[in-house]
């Protein structure tokens, strides 16, 4: 249309020229016809299909996930292709991110819903196994009949741990849980976490210090009950991770904003390459120790307490050497004076 215009104004000039033969007239016509035809077409070309292609080639490419090789080069640098060749990519590159985030959440699930059933499996297969050779005749044996009632009963009580911790845990990794937080003294906390703990500790012999003397004051803002809890776990672990006839030790440290608090004990301590790991779901070291009964929990207090530490804005860290006891800490804000 463009060439069809130009040749036509140049063919109206050149009609009104009487020194040109119809001949050269009809000759200038198709010259400047051809002349802005051929323009036209290369200049679109080089603009806009080449770059129209270049943005399909570029899709290709992330089709078959090759960021890297995608061309960001223009010839003529039009603003609004341009603009657009952005805006594809950068939706492109999203919406390959969250294909490659749900891929990632679809197999953590996967994991989370083998681990969770196989972790049921093992005390709901206890209780009934004992539950059923006491109907196969084992109740006539007084002796018997209490000692296995016993057994399945501490079964269920695990059970019954690993359910309230899995509400729990699905709950914090929800978000829905609130942190109600108050102005509350740790050396206080501490010590009714102590008098909990007691009878556990006494059982391995285990004593419990608590390094600050017990008037001073170490006053925070938190979620008391959460961090009663996260200091149970930490205990609790201590005491059965830890060696017979050890100790343990709990400590407040002041800082500027926050409060560190240490829970550290003398146990075997936890070898370098299971440091990372600890504080996933379902972690142990000794994998057996909850299979046999052997007094280990629901394999989740750790990754509930650093999510309870984490939804107080800060974090929790292991130090720990094979033989020389491990120490777990974290900080909580003070209270403002
Ligand atoms: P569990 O319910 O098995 O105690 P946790 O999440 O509390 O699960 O702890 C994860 C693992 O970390 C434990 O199984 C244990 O192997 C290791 N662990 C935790 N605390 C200690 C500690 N104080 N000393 C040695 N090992 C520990």
């Amino acid at each position: 249309m463009i060439s069809v215009l130009v040749a036509g104004i140049i063919a109206a000039y050149l009609a009104i020229s009487p020194q040109l033969e119809f001949r050269q007239k009809v000759l200038a016509l198709a010259l400047t016809f051809s002349a802005c035809f051929l323009l036209v077409y290369f200049s679109y070309e080089a603009l806009i299909f080449r770059e129209i292609n270049n943005i399909y080639a570029g899709l290709e490419k992330f089709k078959r996930k090759e960021f890297k090789q995608m061309s960001t080069k223009f010839l003529f640098r039009p603003d609004p292709l341009k603009r657009i060749k952005d805006e594809i990519y950068l939706l492109a590159e999203r919406n390959q991110k969250e294909i490659e985030e749900l891929k990632r959440l679809q197999a953590m699930r996967r994991e989370f819903l083998a681990d969770v059933s196989h972790e049921l499996k093992t005390p709901i297969f206890a209780a009934q196994g004992f539950i059923h050779t006491l109907l196969d005749g084992a109740m006539d044996d007084e002796r018997v009949r209490d000692k296995f009632l016993q057994k399945a009963a501490k079964s269920l009580d695990g059970l019954d741990t690993l359910v309230q911790d899995l509400i729990t845990i699905s709950q914090l990794e929800k978000g829905v849980v609130q942190m109600h937080k108050s102005h509350f003294d740790l050396n206080e906390l501490a010590q009714e976490v102590f008098e909990q703990l007691e009878n556990k500790a006494n059982s391995r012999n285990i004593s419990l210090h608590l390094l600050n003397a017990p008037e001073d004051l170490f006053e925070v803002l938190a979620d008391r009950g959460r961090i009663k809890q996260v200091l149970i776990n930490l205990i609790d672990n201590a005491i059965k991770y830890g060696r017979e006839n050890g100790n343990i030790w709990l400590s407040f440290q002041d800082g500027k904003k926050k409060t560190l608090v240490t829970v550290r004990d003398d146990g075997p301590g936890i070898p370098k390459e299971h440091l990372n790991r600890i504080f996933e779901r379902f972690y142990r070291i000794d994998k057996s120790r909850t299979r046999d009964g052997g007094g280990g929990g629901s394999g989740l207090g750790l990754a509930i307490s650093k999510h309870i530490v984490e939804a107080h804005k800060s974090t929790i860290a292991v130090f720990s050497e094979v033989g020389q006891g491990t120490t777990l800490r974290f900080k909580l804000p003070k209270t403002k004076l």
